[in-house]
């Protein structure tokens, strides 16, 4: 029996990204993968111990579709606290499995097929995958390097009445690239005439350096009533297998994003929302200035490093990838032949920059992943020597 040709047309044209295959030529290798986003760092001891206690304590069944209440009532003091956003926890907050959840309920709920939609590239390969999967018509703004500044000329362009929403990621991966005040305020001046939402991914929005301080969209007045906040703890608490995030909707959209996800996947694990909550609960101001000092010095390592092996990195401005370009040293290489040959040589994987814009014949870079040990950066750094 075939069962090739019984899977459906989405599913045989589905493309991985190349950082699948990354890791896997990485592991051939016994290398070292600076590819995929995953937190390679301990996640903290008191919230392990707490999802260990709340499995104990019997908190194992289904919960509400929109999370525990303990979780909601957690989120909704941070967001007010971090963000200053105000979230009403059983009106406006969704406890989801992962960011990636989020996007998922608020794809499901919002798109129709042909609904338009604005994304900024470089993107996370993520967000294009499901905006395909709900068949958006995706306009994309291409953000040039090394400053992805935005052409609010070309958003005024890209913007039309069947547009649903613009996705913002902040901050960004790869770029690292932080929204600022002046440019949310121009976004929301242009899309203010219309029904357009703002869609915003925040899960890097604890990872600023040099004092920079996230931004929420949904904190600017003049987009508090039209922005969809997406944000999660893989990242902040390096638990990315624990399936924990969240979003902010408006009230109007809560019940039917609660029933979708309700039917895609019940709820994200029970006793790791407890944990979570607990870490929210527990961890003050001094955790979240240390996790971004511990990725600024390993930001400001590999910049120095990476430079002093010919290459050109992007000193990002937030998250914890680096965005390094090779053009000056491989010119005419493609990104995925440079990628192919690094691991070939040196053993270190990164994603191509083909994983993250359209237009792949242009764009020169690489993206690695900064969230490990010291010592797995030291290692990587002296190998790209063999380059
Ligand atoms: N959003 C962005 C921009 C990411 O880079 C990632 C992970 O790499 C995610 C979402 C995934 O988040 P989660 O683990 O919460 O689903």
């Amino acid at each position: 029996m075939d069962i090739q040709s019984l899977l459906s047309r989405q599913t045989r044209t589905f493309q991985s990204p190349a950082l699948r295959q990354v890791t896997l030529e990485v592991l051939k290798v016994n290398g070292v993968n600076l590819g995929q986003g995953v937190c390679n760092l301990p996640a903290p001891a008191f919230i392990l111990e707490r999802a260990n206690r709340a499995a104990i304590d019997g908190i194992n069944r289904y919960t509400n579709p929109r999370g525990l209440a303990s979780l909601r009532e957690a989120l909704s003091r941070k967001l007010a606290h971090f963000n200053e956003v105000e979230a009403d926890p059983g009106k406006n907050i969704m406890v989801t499995c992962g960011a990636t959840g989020a996007f998922e309920g608020v794809c499901g709920v919002l798109l129709d097929p042909g609904d338009e939609v604005i994304v900024f590239e470089p993107s996370y390969p993520y967000h294009m995958q499901a905006l395909k999967r709900y068949q958006a018509d995706v306009k994309v703004i291409s953000l040039k390097a090394p400053t992805w500044e935005i052409d609010f000329d070309e958003v005024r362009n890209a913007l039309t009445s069947k547009t649903k929403f613009i996705l913002i990621n902040t901050p960004g991966n790869p770029t690292g690239r932080i929204f600022s005040r002046a440019e949310l305020d121009q976004l929301a001046e242009i899309i203010e005439p219309t029904a357009c939402l703002v869609v915003t991914d925040e899960i890097y929005e604890y990872m600023t350096f040099n004092g920079e301080k996230h931004l929420s969209p949904a904190s600017v007045p003049s987009l508090k009533n039209r922005t969809i906040t997406m944000g999660g703890y893989s990242k902040t608490f390096s638990i990315t297998g624990w399936r924990i995030g969240y979003a902010v909707v408006p009230e109007a959209m809560g019940e039917a994003m609660a029933s979708f996800l309700d039917a895609v996947y019940v709820c994200p694990p029970a006793p790791l929302q407890q944990a979570v909550a607990d870490g929210i609960d527990e961890f003050k101001d001094e955790f979240y200035a240390e996790l971004c000092q511990k990725y600024q010095n390993k930001r400001d390592y590999f910049v120095a490093e990476l430079t002093k092996l010919g290459l050109d990195p992007q000193c990002p401005a937030g998250a914890y990838y680096m965005i390094c370009s090779y053009e000056r040293a491989f010119p005419g290489v493609s990104s995925g032949d440079f990628v192919a040959r690094m691991i070939r040589e040196t053993g270190v994987g990164g994603v191509p920059s083909s994983d993250f814009v359209q237009d792949h014949q242009s764009a020169r870079w690489v993206r690695f992943c900064l969230a490990n040990e010291d010592e797995v950066l030291e290692d990587a750094i002296q190998r790209l020597q063999r380059l």
